[in-house]
């Protein structure tokens, strides 16, 4: 190995430990054992601890949250009896679900970009991020990855897309030890630089939405390029892993593509194992199926997060469709097996030069905007774009250029947008909503 991948490395682990002792507190090394030591317990030991940390969070909701007082009405409760939290709900009544025991400070402002469904703002606690991390160290080992070795992202961010790109995030990916590939906005360019980038850095593990590390592999395999790196693993999350993406990537970058699940409203909820398993995250949440039988009948997953004491999510409804398993995994883990994850597609646009914008572009663009309740954008066309918007007080001539303008940034200067001021965006059948919808290709991912 090069000295300088040898420092870069040890420097990184270094910044690794002083980053989270300064997050966790000295004691650090020790919650990341007892993390480690809960999630490879025996199934009974992970159950017990589970109902222990239930109980504790619904006595919390009912003394401190006004919103749970009255649902509760009691503070020993069953949880099987207690509402589904809708997002609707959250959006309603987001002051009385916080809990009064967190202070505005305290309270740590989180939003969806609403790929799942519609735009949400929530809070969330210092120690529930402390808890979400410890959890994603945990699961990402199972993928190869570790403190320190270098890591390449194809992610969407935004700052990267724009000029003035804050100096937080480059210091950021220096210290994490990580290389990042835009995977909103995957040229050519950009893959023949992130290819070489690879090549030069070594990375020992891939995080990647599943599209944008579909692209990436379909440039390498078109090209006829071999990866120099060996990789131990790649984190897929975000997003649907679809099947053929799975396989052009395993086969590409040789190496197992291993399925995360997760949201930013409850964190890390599965992740799959070396024998493809995907293993709930019991240690931080309590996940039900909707349905008379979970283990046979597909259903909603309600979602209880056990950490996030500011603003409790209790049988939140997050939107996927899920079915259980009552397999026992030969990976050795006795965490339970989320059999089949249905839903959760983005659809993504593409340009007259071939760019494909992930659909995420425009939901993280647009979900926080001022005049903005409610929007779709429809591809209709690589020349034609129509951009339903319901308006609020706020909505001003200003936003509708604004809005436009962004759609133009990502498609073309030359794409001609329609903006239609309606009263309601109906949702689907599915009953899952789409922000952005495009009839370029009935499988954008195969073009
Ligand atoms: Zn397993």
């Amino acid at each position: 190995m090069p000295i300088r991948h040898f420092t870069k490395r040890l420097l990184s682990k270094v910044a690794w430990h002083a980053y989270n002792t300064y997050r966790k507190g000295l004691d650090y090394n020790t919650q990341f054992s007892q993390t480690t030591k809960i999630l490879d317990a025996p199934r009974e030991n992970i159950e017990a601890f589970q109902a222990q940390r239930l109980e504790r969070l619904l006595k919390h909701a009912y003394r401190t949250t006004p919103y749970y007082r009255e649902i509760l009405k009691t503070a020993h409760s069953d949880i099987s009896r207690i509402p589904p939290l809708e997002k609707q709900d959250i959006r309603e009544h987001l002051d009385s679900l916080s809990s009064t025991a967190f202070t505005r400070k305290q309270r740590i402002r989180n939003a969806t970009g609403g790929s799942t469904g519609a735009p949400l703002t929530f809070y969330q606690d210092r120690n529930y991020w402390n808890q979400r991390n410890l959890s994603v160290y945990y699961f990402d080992q199972w993928a190869g990855w570790n403190f320190g070795e270098p890591q390449l992202i194809i992610w969407g961010s935004l700052a990267d897309l724009r000029e003035d790109r804050p100096w937080k995030h480059q210091l950021d990916t220096f210290w994490r030890n990580q290389y990042w590939l835009n995977g909103f906005r995957l040229t050519d360019t950009a893959m023949w630089a992130a290819f070489e980038k690879m090549n030069q850095c070594q990375p020992q593990t891939i995080l990647a939405y599943p599209s944008s590390l579909y692209q990436f592999a379909k440039f390498i395999s078109k090209n006829g390029l071999t990866p120099l790196c060996k990789l131990k693993g790649i984190i897929a999350s975000a997003e649907m892993l679809q099947p053929h993406y799975r396989t052009l990537a395993e086969l590409v970058f040789k190496t197992k593509v291993h399925n995360r699940y997760g949201s930013r409203e409850v964190g890390l909820i599965a992740m799959e194992c070396a024998e493809g398993r995907m293993h709930i995250n019991c240690r931080d949440l309590y996940l039900e199926i909707e349905s008379p039988d979970p283990y046979t009948e597909p259903g909603e997953i309600l979602i209880t997060q056990l950490n996030n004491y500011a603003m409790p999510f209790i049988r939140y409804r997050i939107g996927d469709v899920g079915l259980l398993s009552d397999e026992i995994c030969p990976c050795g883990s006795d965490l339970p097996i989320l059999a089949e994850l249905l839903g959760r597609t983005t659809a993504t646009f593409r340009t007259r030069r071939g760019t494909l914008i992930h659909g995420g572009y425009f939901t993280q663009q647009f979900y926080d905007i001022d005049g903005v309740t409610q929007f779709q954008i429809i591809q209709e066309s690589l020349k034609h774009c129509t951009l339903k918007v319901v308006t609020n007080e706020k909505w001003t001539e200003a936003t509708h250029r604004y809005l436009v303008q962004r759609i133009q940034d990502a498609l073309g200067t030359t794409v001609v947008v329609t903006v239609e001021l309606v009263d309601d965006i109906p949702l689907p059948p599915s009953g899952k909503r789409e922000y952005t919808i495009s009839k370029v290709g009935s499988d954008i991912g195969d073009l």
